[in-house]
């Protein structure tokens, strides 16, 4: 059984595991570098961006039949009890209100993403039947002949002429395409998936894009040691409390702030876009847009920080994306953002992308491994998942609701106390 795996982020390398741990062939494609090679990995992407881990993706990696693997990235996560609402008060003090996520004291863990998916990607190394191919992009698949095309980069920028030399030989001078065989092809290559792509051709594939009015861009909290502001919940380092997901609400904008094992917080800025072009137009804006809607935040991350990290750091886009089928036959899946992409105020992207890997498999298990027994799999799984993924999607779109404006409204107040009696 041959199988090739397209994207090598956190869904595709639990994938990769995965099917490895069933005995198959299992060849993984990825079109960056790998992120554990410091030589190759452009800097900005070594950076820690921190997500909610929950239960959802933690059963998909304690079912990955690998030991120590949940251990090991659960050893390197910080337990978040609930949201920390920031604000100020009618005389103008800065307020923390913390919010329990659940009264039996469950909580969600701040994971980072580059690391887990370095765990994940370590793991499936060490199996002798994973091949991973870094540098490639898909570029093909017929998903009826059972053949992909890949097109490799040339590894790296030559350091002396006679290395550029010999990629030029190599490749002459063009970007060197690779065919490969398979039984079924999984893609988990994001929310611009070309696998998906590659699929709508032979299946009747539904598919709905869009993008929300909304912008984000990145912001760092540094440890409390390092001498911006804290806030009364500070503590072991942390500029604020560690084992919160901090959210300064405002109705329009929202500024969030996830603990990192450094002590240090990973942020983000949520705002409409127009709000982001009249920023853009007038850096020097910065600054007072934070003072007056995200009190204390401005202390926290550092005076001069805010205006630089906002020019420094990209402003991106969220896009949701929902299709159906997900699946072809018996050659073909998406999973993980390619199948599923959403906003991410749920905090359940990659937490889904994890399960599909669960759900998928547990599919695969309950029949023959023969092409007949994929393609029965495949379509319970679609028959199972295409529901799910779209409502996850649509939660995570209400829940945006609830993050930037309802936390603070006195009926859902009122309807927590409510739930919690
Ligand atoms: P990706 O992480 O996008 O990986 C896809 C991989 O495929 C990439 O490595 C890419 O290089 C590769 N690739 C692409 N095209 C090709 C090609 N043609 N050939 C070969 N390889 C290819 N989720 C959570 O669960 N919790 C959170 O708290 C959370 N917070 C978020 C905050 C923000 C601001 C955003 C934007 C997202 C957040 N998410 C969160 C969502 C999460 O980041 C994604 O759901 C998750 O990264 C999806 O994983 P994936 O492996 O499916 O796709």
């Amino acid at each position: 059984m041959k199988c090739l795996i397209v994207g090598a982020g956190p869904v595709g390398a639990l994938a990769a595991l995965y099917g490895a741990r069933r005995g198959w062939d299992v060849e993984v494609y990825e079109l960056r570098s790998d992120l554990r090679d410091v030589s190759t990995t452009p800097l900005n992407f070594t950076k820690s961006i921190n997500l909610a881990l929950s239960e959802r993706g933690i059963n998909a990696m304690r079912q990955s039949q690998s030991q120590n693997l949940l251990d090991t990235v659960l050893s390197d996560t910080i337990p978040m009890y609930g949201r920390m609402i920031h604000g100020q008060d009618t005389a103008g003090q800065l307020t923390e209100q913390s919010q329990q996520y659940d009264v039996h004291g469950r909580f969600i863990r701040a994971v980072d993403r580059a690391n887990l998916n370095k765990l994940l990607l370590d793991e499936v190394d060490a199996l002798p039947n994973v091949k991973l191919h870094f540098q490639h992009r898909l570029t093909g698949a017929d998903f009826k002949r059972r053949k992909a095309w890949f097109e490799q980069k040339s590894s790296r920028t030559p350091q002396t002429a006679d290395a550029a030399q010999a990629n030029q030989d190599q490749h002459d001078g063009r970007p060197k395409e690779i065919e490969s065989d398979f039984d079924l092809i999984l893609g988990c290559d994001g929310a611009h998936s070309s696998v998906r792509y590659h699929m709508m051709k032979y299946v009747r594939m539904d598919y709905e894009q869009s993008y929300i009015d909304t912008l984000w861009c990145e912001f760092t909290v540094p440890p409390a040691s390092e001498g911006s502001g804290t806030t009364p919940s500070a503590r072991d380092g942390f500029a604020t409390s560690p084992n919160h997901l901090h959210i300064w609400p405002t109705g329009n904008n929202m500024f969030i702030a996830i603990p990192s094992v450094d002590k240090s917080f990973t942020c983000t800025l949520f705002a409409p876009s127009a709000e982001f072009a009249t920023l853009e137009k007038d850096p020097d804006s910065v600054l007072p847009f934070f003072q007056a809607n995200f009190p204390g935040a401005a202390e926290l991350i550092g005076y001069n920080e805010v205006r630089k990290q906002f020019l420094q750091n990209p402003h991106l886009p969220l896009i949701s994306i929902k299709c159906s089928p997900h699946t072809h036959s018996s050659t073909g899946v998406i999973i993980g953002d390619a199948a599923h992409a959403m906003v991410p105020f749920y905090g359940q992207g990659m937490n889904a992308g994890l399960e599909d890997v669960r759900i998928l498999f547990q599919h695969l298990d309950a029949n023959p491994s023969t092409s007949a027994g994929r393609e029965a799999a495949l379509a319970s799984y679609n028959a199972e998942r295409v529901p799910d993924a779209h409502t996850i999607n649509d939660l995570a779109l209400a829940n945006y609701w609830e993050m930037h404006a309802g936390v603070r409204s006195p009926l859902y107040l009122l309807r927590k106390s409510v739930e919690e009696f």
